[in-house]
């Protein structure tokens, strides 16, 4: 593993090249890029989250205010060399990688330390397209006026999207919506208290709750659009016909394509081991939902970022001592998201705490995700 080099004379700060700018891309580059020279690929030129998909749809306005944040307004990203386009290989034996840039040329950027934060597409929450910032906005404002048209909702798959998806819809009104997932109850992966408390507030806000659906998806559909057509059941009940169907139905296809087979698992995540490093390549790391981490593959909220900023620094010291990643049996997090009443928060034990709206939207979006995670916006435009 190098450490800072003399290259004609002068130190050389290591460099890293990180792959995808999300969640977790973020805020990996933004730590590490005072310390080594960072390059950072990603398809959009802005952070486009995915988190708290619920109110992405309802209340688009204020989701964008902290989830769909141009790269321009990082100030700590200031630093970072940023490239738009897409990862099309990596050579892990010769610490290379090419990029296919926005404009369609092809380029080689060569590394010390690679780190793979391309996630997974869901449905139309996330891909791997190379797309400019009108045409992201445009996305989902002709989604959220379609749902806004709608007398009749179906939302397919019960975990943390659909959930929060159909939740948010019906607290909104003007439509019935029906949720329908496999289960006996939502939230698979979940605690069993944390399980029955969401069906209650599922039932409480007015969503019809359809257990044991299980849908047949045409061939090749990902759920990447609405659909219109009824929806036809594995198992066997009548088909369900509502003015839209938005599919949340988890098929996760993690965006790892540019990586050789052998360091990849049967579904196509990375491999990794407790430091969060890829087995056999001491200076490739992968965190977040492109990691095969843990079961749930929960590295994004279970500050996998910190496992990874600080197994590159003590690397790069040359230090041997590094940190694990763990993560809880059970998924925790935000599942409805922000809401009248606060942001109710589910633990891996089950319980739940509640930050009450007035103190959640200062303290959490403005001092702990706009300060402390990511490091200070800069106010103004959206470019
Ligand atoms: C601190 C924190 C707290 C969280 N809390 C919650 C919570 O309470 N509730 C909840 O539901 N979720 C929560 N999440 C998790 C979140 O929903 C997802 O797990 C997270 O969005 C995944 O981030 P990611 O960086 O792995 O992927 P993404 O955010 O999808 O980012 C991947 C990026 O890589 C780009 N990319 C893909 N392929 C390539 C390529 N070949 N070349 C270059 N770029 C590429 C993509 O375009 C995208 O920009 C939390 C996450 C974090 C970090």
């Amino acid at each position: 593993m190098p450490k800072s080099q003399k290259v004609n004379g002068a130190q050389r700060k290591p460099l890293v090249v990180i792959a995808g700018l999300g969640d977790v891309g973020v805020l990996v580059a933004t730590r590490l890029s005072r310390s080594c020279e960072v390059v950072a690929i990603s398809t959009r030129p802005a952070l486009v989250s995915g988190q708290e998909l619920g109110n992405r749809l309802t209340d688009p306005s204020s989701w964008r205010r902290t989830y769909l944040v141009p790269y321009l307004r990082f100030r700590r990203l200031d630093r970072v060399r940023q490239l738009q386009g897409r990862i099309i290989s990596a050579d892990l034996d010769g610490d290379s990688v090419e990029i296919e840039l926005s404009n369609g040329t092809r380029i080689i950027e060569q590394y010390d330390i690679f780190i793979i934060a391309t996630g997974a597409s869901n449905g139309f929450w996330r891909h791997d397209r190379i797309e400019d910032i009108e045409t992201t906005e445009a996305g989902l404002a002709s989604v959220s006026e379609e749902l806004k048209a709608a007398k009749t909702i179906a939302v397919v798959g019960g975990g943390t999207t659909g959930v929060s998806v159909a939740d948010n819809l019906a607290r909104r009104g003007g439509a019935e919506v029906h949720l329908f997932h496999s289960g006996e109850q939502p939230l698979p992966g979940y605690h069993p208290k944390a399980r029955s408390w969401i069906t209650r507030v599922l039932s409480t806000d007015g969503v019809v709750l359809h257990p044991g659906h299980r849908a047949i998806t045409p061939d090749g559909f990902t759920g990447d659009r609405l659909t219109h057509e009824p929806i036809e059941w594995a198992t066997e009940q009548e088909p369900f016909k509502a003015d839209v169907t938005l599919w949340a139905v988890g098929g996760m296809r993690p965006h790892s394509n540019f990586l050789p087979a052998e360091v990849l698992d049967d579904s196509g995540f990375v491999n990794v081991d407790e430091y969060l490093r890829l087995p056999g390549h001491e200076n490739v790391f992968a965190v977040g939902d492109v990691a095969a981490s843990d079961p749930h593959r929960s590295s994004a909220r279970n500050w996998g970022f910190r496992v990874v900023v600080a197994n590159v620094r003590a690397a790069l010291k040359g230090r041997t001592k590094l940190k694990r990643y763990k993560a809880p049996e059970f998924r925790w997090g935000s599942i409805l998201g922000l809401q009248p009443e606060g942001l109710t928060v589910v633990q891996p034990d089950g319980r739940r705490f509640r930050i009450p709206r007035w103190i959640a939207e200062p303290l959490l979006m403005r001092v702990f995700v706009t300060r402390y995670l990511y490091g200070g916006l800069r106010r103004g435009s959206r470019g």
